[in-house]
């Protein structure tokens, strides 16, 4: 946990025109630049494939409806789903509900599936969505983008998600998230956290200050995941070392969702790790 009287004195604050009051922390600035321009040197030519393969191995029954996992009051997971190969795969967002309004974490895998979110949140949470972040540009992520840039939703990502995104048709972000950037909204917080090159080289995760939850998105596997998944954009070398970052940055997470499958905790962590450094691979 960050000491807030500390966090509080290394934000730099600027205004958004949203009712959001957004606080940018820089966090090692000169060194974090240095490290976010190398990754993004390092994806030169991104492939142009937008349709990606799922990133866990196991496939569900079929089903094209929005599921909600109550994590807490105030967190929810989204879980929809994707067709690759023939089969039906699950992926996680998150919805964080503040008495400000909702933040969507990463769209559903699919525009209806996107329409059945807005409704459940007008309906079951009766909030207003302030903002979407997108934790990297692959479609089970940003499907739903165009829904929201249609509805005038700020939609959130990393100057490198931003360029992937434009480049794979997946719609365009407003690219103000840096290495480490945190949203107040009323009475809850959101941290994004950019710990380098993983199963995408723009892969981010989000923590959330109050409720100790950790989203890890595509660069954490679940604990039932056998392999990696979709390792077309990944760094295994680098990617233990990413989720060690994740891991030091965060340990007193007590609940942490991974892109695909069922949420957990710290042990997620480490099992990708396992994962990654297990000869079988
Ligand atoms: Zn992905």
């Amino acid at each position: 946990m960050l000491d807030s009287d500390s966090i509080q004195n290394r934000f730099h604050r600027f205004s958004l025109p949203s009712i959001v009051r957004l606080q940018v922390l820089i966090f090692s600035f000169a060194i974090g630049f240095s490290f976010f321009h190398c990754q993004l040197e390092k994806i030169s030519e991104p492939p142009s494939v937008i349709s990606l393969p799922p990133e866990s191995n196991q496939p569900l029954p079929s089903s094209e409806r929005l599921e909600w996992q109550k994590i807490k009051e105030t967190v929810w997971i989204h879980r929809s789903f994707g067709t690759f190969g023939g089969k039906v795969y699950s992926a996680n967002g998150l919805v964080v509900l503040s008495n400000k309004g909702a933040v969507v974490i990463d769209t559903p895998w699919t525009e209806s599936q996107t329409e059945e979110l807005f409704s459940a949140i007008q309906t079951k949470f009766q909030k207003e969505i302030l903002f979407l972040i997108v934790t990297h540009a692959h479609d089970d992520r940003m499907a739903g983008v165009p829904l929201f840039q249609k509805r005038n939703i700020p939609v959130y990502s990393t100057s490198l998600t931003a360029k992937l995104a434009k480049e794979r048709g997946f719609g365009k972000t407003n690219p103000i998230l840096d290495i480490q950037t945190r949203f107040a909204m009323g009475n809850e917080s959101i941290e994004v956290f950019f710990p380098g090159h993983g199963h995408s080289a723009d892969n981010i995760v989000v923590w959330l200050a109050q409720t100790h939850i950790l989203f890890g998105s595509c660069l954490v596997k679940a604990l039932d995941a056998e392999n990696l998944g979709n390792v077309k954009e990944a760094d295994l070398n680098e990617w233990p070392n990413s989720v060690k970052r994740v891991l030091s940055r965060y340990p007193d997470a007590e609940v942490v969702v991974p892109g695909h499958g069922d949420w957990g905790k710290l042990d997620l962590l480490r099992h990708t790790i396992r994962l990654l450094v297990s000869p079988n691979h």
